[in-house]
């Protein structure tokens, strides 16, 4: 799996990716996830990359021409046309099942807007897939594309040890998880359910199905009613 993300900001992502799992992943050759700073294909000699909006209103927008520069030397950088992604509130909201298919992908290109947004222009001769984290706005696409990323770089083979870690997770099978515990067995007089400490197996998955479904039930019953 190959993920460039484009963006003026690339050190903000690149402060979160050299950390922890994705980090390690990286370092170990598990994932290939590089930035590239759009703003070193600008064509204008103060290295401008936005101006304000047509129209009047507050605010400037990214320009078309460094956009797309970026995009064409990420393409001929990766030698074909990557799976092309900006992060948008206006786009379909991400969703597990989104995630799975996009893990299969080998090569994406994730761009991020900033400021008020990105000419419409360049969106319409990249079409790209819009991918939208949640219904609230942010600042820039740099926190959306690190979220996209950490979701999709999970799932490829040997970022975490095992299949088992993400596919019994919550969203994986339209459920939402079953409560965990550790050490130790008692906390502030709560005890571990006894079930998880009697080592028989068959009875400890019964329990946290059903568990899954009682949490599923209460906090999000839209997901129940979705896969009826
Ligand atoms: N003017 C745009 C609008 O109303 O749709 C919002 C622009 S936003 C301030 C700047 C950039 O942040 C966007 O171009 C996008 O890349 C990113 N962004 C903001 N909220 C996002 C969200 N919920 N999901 C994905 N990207 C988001």
């Amino acid at each position: 799996m190959r993920i460039e993300i484009a963006t003026l900001f690339p050190e903000m992502c690149l402060n979160v990716l050299d950390e922890s799992i994705i980090g390690r992943a990286r370092k170990g050759g598990k994932i290939e996830v590089n930035c590239r700073n759009i703003r070193d294909y600008t064509q204008n000699k103060h290295r401008k990359v936005d101006d304000s909006p047509f129209g009047g209103g507050k605010g400037m927008v990214m320009q078309a021409q460094p956009i797309y520069d970026c995009y064409k030397a990420v393409c001929n950088d990766f030698g074909c046309v990557p799976h092309t992604i900006y992060m948008s509130p206006k786009g379909k909201p991400l969703t597990q099942k989104r995630v799975k298919e996009l893990a299969l992908l080998s090569d994406i290109l994730i761009i991020c807007g900033h400021y008020e947004g990105v000419d419409q222009r360049v969106l319409d001769k990249i079409a790209p897939e819009e991918i939208s984290i949640g219904d609230y706005v942010l600042t820039g696409g740099e926190l959306p594309a690190l979220v996209l990323t950490d979701s999709i770089a999970r799932l490829c083979e040997g970022v975490l040890p095992a299949s088992e870690c993400f596919e019994e997770e919550s969203h994986w099978n339209g459920l939402l998880e079953y409560p965990q515990y550790t050490r130790p067995e008692m906390w502030e007089g709560m005890p571990v359910p006894e079930i998880l400490l009697s080592g028989h197996h068959k009875n400890i998955e019964s329990w946290r199905l059903q568990k899954s479904l009682e949490l599923t039930k209460q906090l999000r019953p839209d997901m129940l009613e979705s896969s009826k």
